[in-house]
């Protein structure tokens, strides 16, 4: 194996991390930046349009966590970020700000390329992978299969409940990617006909009940619906940040923080609307464990790493669907952390192949 610092990228949809680690995978720095993105310039790319600014961004960031763990080499970079990807970027984020785009260039597909100019910047190997399928191998070196020396032996899924729900599956040894390095997208099983609509555009989707995007559409919907109940405690904590608004105004503040708030100080229909996160977990981790047959299912991403009193009842649930014997379901030992790691676990990989080939 080639010896050097290696470098990692976990590039979500509100925060950018860079970190660099020993050989070993020891982080020695760690760089966190807000995802917005206001440098750079668009140009013709492809079928579409490119965005440089998100690599500029993630260049300095990867400085400046060089600078901070004393080394001005790298053997080579791992980048997890939130898809969908093509063409070594992110392909048309729906999170990421982004200033204007000129008159004259198509908007869509748009790339955000991370994979030709980080290697032109820093000379060494890029490998760039989806989110989820970056925090199972996280997961699978440095988290519950940290003490497994033969990695064939695991059957891990990693299930993130964050902006919106996916999962990475590890079996035999590999991650399972189709034939576009997709896979296991349990955010779109459907879970009630003619529902919610979900960010990718289809109605009843699982992510349309079980993300932070689903309970906030789910609570304004509920809201309408039941025509503004004057003692929903939901609109209350969403009136109590002030200012004289009318009342779709105060739809626009609410958030998934205020919908378990709420729930908590007895509000019905924000009550319903973690019910609904809950059946639709469940249900998603019941298609996942029918169809992969995993000994264990971790939950990752900010609304899993939050609320950890939703793991049981998700559980509960998946169990009423399942013809396989029950995986275990608990939260991630890397915390908020799983794309990290796997962020680095990429790199070395990419830098392994390099000393191989
Ligand atoms: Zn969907």
């Amino acid at each position: 194996m080639k010896e050097g610092y290696l470098a990692g990228l976990d590039i979500g949809g509100t925060k950018l991390t860079g970190l660099v680690s020993d050989p070993e995978g020891k982080v020695l720095a760690r760089v966190q930046v807000q995802a917005e993105l206001n440098e750079g310039g668009f140009t013709r790319f492809s079928d579409g349009t490119a965005y440089d600014g998100l690599a500029r961004k993630v260049i300095a960031i990867l400085r400046a966590a060089m600078e901070e763990a004393g080394t001005t080499e790298i053997a080579a970079i791992g980048i997890g970020a939130a898809g969908p990807l093509a063409k070594g970027a992110v392909l048309n984020p729906t999170n990421i700000k982004l200033p204007a785009l000129p008159r004259g260039l198509p908007p869509r597909p748009l790339y955000l390329p991370l994979v030709e100019p980080l290697s032109r910047e820093f000379g060494v190997p890029v490998s760039l992978e989806n989110d989820c399928n970056t925090a199972v191998l996280g997961e699978v070196e440095f988290g519950v299969g940290e003490e497994t020396r033969d990695k064939t032996d695991l059957h891990v899924v990693y299930v993130t409940i964050s902006t919106g729900l996916g999962a990475g599956v590890w079996s035999e040894g590999k991650i399972l990617l189709g034939k576009d390095g997709n896979a296991a997208e349990i955010g779109h099983i459907l879970v009630r006909e003619r529902g919610l609509r979900c960010g990718c555009g289809n109605y009843g989707c699982a992510e349309a009940y079980c993300s932070g995007r689903g309970i906030v559409r789910n609570a304004r919907t509920r809201l309408v619906s039941e025509g503004f109940p004057e003692d929903s405690p939901l609109l209350r904590l969403a009136a109590a940040e002030g200012g004289d608004i009318d009342r779709f105004a105060l739809l626009g503040r609410i958030t998934p923080p205020l919908v378990f708030q709420a729930a908590q100080a007895g509000d019905e229909i924000a009550q319903m609307v973690i019910a609904d996160a809950i059946y639709a977990g469940g249900v998603a981790l019941a298609a996942i464990a029918n169809a992969y047959d995993p000994e264990i299912i971790t939950l990752g991403g900010s609304i899993a790493i939050n609320h950890p009193e939703l793991c049981a009842p998700m559980a509960a649930e998946m169990r009423k669907h399942l013809n396989v014997v029950a995986p275990e379901v608990r939260l991630s030992p890397l915390q908020d952390r799983a794309v990290e790691y796997g962020a680095i676990v990429l790199a070395r990989q990419a830098a392994d192949q390099v000393a191989t080939a």
